[in-house]
């Protein structure tokens, strides 16, 4: 299987701040990867670095064997990486499905191409109850299940999810996992940041730990929850 991500050697530095630092990390296609650790460990600045939002101090960062460093957030967006954002900001006095289409105009020229991406994207997160509704009426987790929407109607190939289940109840929780297995089960590779451990157990083929911006475990997640480094770091020793 080949990669469809692959980090090199990447840090970033904010003034003198080192907030990712030397990181190796790669993800095959069709895995689901969770990236864990303790806040302010580097882990939503090194999705920003890939989806292009910063760019990095040093290292690369290739996306289906492109050297992608450096570049913007459509362009990536274009080339099939999406990602949502941890604060979730919909167009709050507009539709679900205006939300959803606006991620959609990106490969359909068309407003009725467009619609009919919108449609089969909020049949496939269950939103179709939901497709008029004011998004900024919303459940956090229905809010949450849009801030995909919108991500998945751009079609990608590689979907980075910043904590889409903070906030959500136990039985929201369940719900995300499977809509998310779902998504990979329509081939597209996941990347997802998230603290709920029993999600990222159900979820992640493979785990890495990040701790003040460096890796400092990787592998199964049953084998990084063993990790006597992970242990520590979990329990701020
Ligand atoms: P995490 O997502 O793991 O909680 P972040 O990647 O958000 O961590 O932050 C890592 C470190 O980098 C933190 O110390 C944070 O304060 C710092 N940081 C993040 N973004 C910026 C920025 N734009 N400017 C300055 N410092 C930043
Ligand atoms: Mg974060």
């Amino acid at each position: 299987m080949s990669n469809i991500l692959e980090i090199t050697a990447l840090t970033k530095n904010f003034g003198g701040l080192t907030a990712v630092s030397s990181l190796d990390l790669h993800i095959a296609e069709g895995e689901i990867m969770a990236l864990i650790g303790p806040n302010g460990a580097g882990k939503s600045t090194v999705f920003n670095l890939v989806a292009g939002v910063y760019a990095p101090t040093e290292g690369t960062i290739r996306f289906k064997g492109e050297a992608i460093s450096g570049r913007k957030p459509w362009d990536l967006c274009k080339m099939g990486l999406a990602r949502t954002f941890q604060i979730v900001k919909p167009f709050a006095t507009k539709t679900v499905l205006y939300n959803v289409m606006v991620g959609a105009f990106l490969h359909s020229g068309t407003t009725h191409k467009a619609r009919e991406k919108a449609e089969e994207v909020i049949a496939t997160l269950g939103l179709g109850d939901l497709r008029d509704r004011l998004a900024g009426s919303l459940t956090i987790a229905d809010r949450k299940r849009l801030e995909i929407g919108k991500a998945l109607a751009t079609g990608p190939e590689l979907l980075l999810l910043d904590e889409v289940m903070a906030g959500l109840r136990p039985t929201e929780v369940d719900d995300m996992i499977a809509i998310i297995k779902g998504l990979r089960d329509r081939g597209v590779t996941v990347f997802v940041i998230e603290h709920i451990m029993r999600a990222v157990m159900a979820l992640s083929d493979r785990v890495a730990v990040l701790q003040f911006g460096q890796k400092i475990a990787e592998g199964t997640p049953e084998e990084v929850t063993r990790d006597e480094n992970v242990i520590k770091a979990y329990l701020g020793g």
